[in-house]
């Protein structure tokens, strides 16, 4: 592995520093930034882990800091691999503030319990889905992998301030505006520097990557004004789509991603993520079409199944599903598509 720290890439604004911090299930590494300035803020920081807190305290040690020294964390979402080290650093002595866009703080504050209800509720949306007892199977077999995973990397993490749209995050000498922009999280945000042209972007907007867009029941119940009597669930791909196309023509210098690098062209970035998930919906939506004129309706899995060559990683068929799944709720509200429930409770949609 290279080296965590590189000071001050960025000469509009050198109190930023770029951390980047190992991952266990992947060989890469996730990217957070600290803030040399009245207060010492990160922003993110990694999984608890202790490759990633060990890379973490050698990078602020380079700088002249210990891990206690740290005043203030902004959280870009959610997630454990950018919440997981808050805890431990207050352990280590650090007496500090954790910020985080309030529709993302429960999940942080409640991290083992949303979870549980994540996993939980994923078996019912890919039942309803239509996927084959199979991969159902496959999905409860792989729970408990899962949960272990998700509570060795992450734990309950007290929030200091629940942020929103057009807060200010101040240091002495500048602040940085707060975007909401849902999508991959509901309450993932975006930071923004406009006198010195940056936009931290989190696992938003990243160099070389796409975002994934959270799908999940935000409710026990059936939503009662709903006829097809579906829980109310977060649409990731609905307000990722959304998200992006405010984005649109942004002038930021530069993008400050959660991962792959510093990204130079803002603008173009954004471009390729709208466009990458375009392409995926008008295909899955020229899917339907083709079907409807053979009067066929079709189930997410169905559609799948059809879209993608023969797959074995069950992680993959997880993802594609959520994917065509977050296509379908997109179209849906162009209302392209028709909605049923079958007998057996398995969705299955038809174009108009
Ligand atoms: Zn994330």
């Amino acid at each position: 592995m290279g080296r965590a720290l590189v000071r001050s890439p960025l000469p509009e604004r050198p109190q930023i520093h770029l951390i980047s911090l190992p991952l266990a299930w992947e060989l890469e590494s996730t990217q957070v930034y600290l803030i040399e300035s009245d207060p010492l803020t990160l922003v993110d920081t990694g999984v608890q882990s202790k490759a990633s807190l060990a890379a973490l305290e050698s990078a602020l040690d380079e700088l002249g800091y210990g891990v206690a020294d740290v005043e203030r964390v902004i959280l870009t979402h959610g997630h454990r691999d950018h919440f997981g080290l808050v805890e431990t650093l207050r352990e280590r002595g650090a007496q500090l503030e954790c910020w985080v866009h309030e529709a993302d703080a429960p999940m942080v504050e409640d991290f083992e319990r949303v979870v549980r209800a994540r996993l939980e509720g994923a078996f019912e949306l890919f039942r309803e889905a239509g996927a084959t007892e199979e991969v159902l199977a496959r999905i409860e077999g792989d729970r408990f992998h899962d949960l272990d995973q998700n509570l060795a990397e992450g734990r309950a993490t007290h929030v200091d301030r629940a942020l929103r749209e057009g807060d200010r995050v101040e240091w002495k000498d500048f602040s940085f505006r707060v975007l909401h922009s849902p999508g991959h999280t509901p309450g993932h945000l975006l930071l923004e520097d406009d006198e010195a042209g940056l936009l931290f972007t989190g696992d938003q907007v990243m160099g070389q990557v796409v975002p994934r867009a959270e799908t999940f029941y935000s409710a026990l119940l059936p939503d009662p004004a709903d006829p097809l009597r579906r829980r109310p669930r977060f649409k990731g791909l609905v307000e990722l789509r959304r998200s992006l196309r405010r984005l649109r023509g942004r002038s930021d210098k530069w993008l400050l991603p959660g991962f792959g690098g510093l990204v130079r062209r803002a603008d173009r970035t954004i471009r390729d993520t709208i466009l990458y998930y375009d392409v995926r919906l008008q295909r899955i939506e020229r899917s339907l079409r083709h079907l409807a004129a053979l009067d066929q309706e079709v189930t997410a899995f169905e559609l799948r199944t059809a879209l993608f060559p023969p797959e074995a990683s069950l992680e993959r068929i997880r993802s594609q599903i959520l994917l065509v799944i977050g296509a379908l709720d997109c179209l849906e509200e162009d209302r392209l598509i028709t909605t049923r429930r079958r007998e057996d409770g398995v969705l299955t949609h038809r174009h108009r």
